[in-house]
C-alpha cells in the first residue's frame, strides 16, 4: 500500500501594502498546489521564485492552485504558472481573474448608492476608486474548480474546505483534521484584526461582514485547530484565548459606537468620522467597513434601530435601553 506523504512548505513574499509581507503554502500530495499566489510584482515574482528553487521546485512543478480569497496581495502571480491545470477557489473570486466588467460597474454602484444612503457626502465619495487602484496587482485567469464550505481540496483528501466569509466574501480556510493544521489566510493573524469588508453580494443585497466574521470565529473554536499558517505573520497555536481576545476587543470597540448614539441619533458617516477623523478621507472602504460593521453588531444585538430619513440612514439608542449596562 503506498502512503502519500504530504509536506506543507511556507513561501513568503513582499507586497506593496501596509500589512508587509504575504505567505502562500506549497503542498505536496497527488498534486503540486500553491495555496494563494501573492501579488503581481517583479519583487513577489523573484522571491516566489528563489524560494520555491531551495525546497527543490520550480514554478514549473505547480499543478494546482488554491485561493482563500480575492484580495490583491493572494491572487497576483497567478497567471505567471504556466503547468497548472486547475484554479480551485470561492465563486466569488471568478469576476476578479476574469475582469467581468459587468460585475465592476455593478461592484463600484454598491458603495456609490450604499455610502450615500449612509449620508457620506458627494465630495468624499468621489474619492472612491472602487477595484480600479488595485487591478493590476491582480493575476487574470479563470476558476475552473468551485468550491465551498465542506468539499475536500482536489488532489489532497484530507484538507476540508471551511467557509470563512467575513474579511472577504470569496474567503475560505483549508482544514487538515488529522494534524489539527488550519490554513487560514487572513481570517485568523496573530498580529491584527483583520477588517471585515462591506461588499455586495449581488446588485441589491450587502453582506453584514463584521457578523460573518464573528460566527466563522466562533466556527473556529469547535474544529479542534492546533496550528494556524496565515496569510500574514507569524503560525500561532492557543486557538481560543486568541478568538476570545479578538471578541472581547470587538464588543469594546462597539461599546465606543453605543456611547455616540446614547448622545445623539447619528449616521453610520458621522460615525465614522468620529472614529476616524482624518482616515476615512483616504481608506473610505476601510473606515466605513469597520463603522457599519458595529452598527451592523449593535443592531443583531437589540442594542440600536435604524430609521431612514431623507433617504439616508440613522441609528437611534432602542427605547428602553438608554441606562443600559454599557
Ligand atoms: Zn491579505
Amino acid at each position: 500500500m503506498v502512503v502519500s506523504k504530504q509536506d506543507i512548505y511556507q513561501i513568503t513574499v513582499p507586497t506593496p501594502f501596509p500589512v508587509g509581507d504575504v505567505h502562500m503554502y506549497l503542498l505536496t500530495g497527488d498534486v503540486l498546489t500553491l495555496i494563494d499566489t501573492g501579488v503581481k510584482t517583479k519583487e513577489a515574482w523573484e522571491a516566489l521564485n528563489d524560494q520555491l528553487k531551495s525546497i527543490g521546485y520550480s514554478v514549473h512543478d505547480i499543478e494546482q492552485v488554491v485561493l482563500t480569497h480575492h484580495h490583491p496581495d493572494h491572487i497576483g502571480l497567478i497567471d505567471q504558472l504556466p503547468k497548472v491545470q486547475q484554479i480551485a477557489a470561492h465563486a466569488y473570486i471568478d469576476p476578479w481573474l476574469t475582469r467581468d466588467q459587468v460585475f465592476f460597474e455593478q461592484y463600484e454602484l454598491f458603495y456609490e448608492h450604499f455610502f450615500k444612503r449612509c449620508g457620506v457626502p458627494d465630495d468624499v465619495r468621489d474619492s472612491l476608486n472602487g477595484y480600479r487602484g488595485m487591478i493590476h496587482y491582480i493575476g487574470t485567469g479563470e476558476v475552473t474548480y468551485e468550491l465551498t464550505d465542506g468539499d475536500f481540496l482536489p488532489g489532497h483528501a484530507e484538507w476540508q474546505v471551511i467557509d470563512t466569509k467575513g474579511h472577504a466574501q470569496s474567503h475560505l480556510s483549508f482544514f487538515n483534521k488529522k494534524h489539527g493544521t488550519f490554513i487560514g489566510g487572513d481570517h485568523l493573524l496573530y498580529h491584527i484584526s483583520p477588517n471585515p469588508l462591506l461588499e455586495p453580494i449581488d446588485q441589491v443585497e450587502r453582506a453584514k461582514p463584521l457578523l460573518q466574521y464573528q460566527a466563522n470565529l466562533r466556527k473556529c473554536l469547535s474544529l479542534g485547530i492546533k496550528n494556524v499558517l496565515p496569510g500574514h505573520g507569524p503560525i500561532f497555536s492557543n486557538i481560543s484565548s486568541h478568538i476570545t481576545k479578538q471578541l472581547n476587543e470587538q464588543e469594546e470597540r462597539a461599546t465606543v459606537v453605543y456611547k455616540m448614539i446614547q448622545q445623539k441619533p447619528r449616521t453610520p458617516f458621522e460615525i465614522c468620522q468620529k472614529l476616524f477623523p482624518t482616515q476615512y478621507r483616504t481608506q473610505l472602504v476601510f473606515t466605513m467597513s469597520e463603522t457599519v460593521g458595529q452598527l451592523d453588531y449593535l443592531e443583531a444585538d437589540d442594542k440600536v434601530k435604524v430609521s431612514e430619513e431623507n433617504g439616508v440612514l440613522v441609528y437611534h439608542i432602542k427605547k428602553g435601553l438608554g441606562q443600559s449596562k454599557f
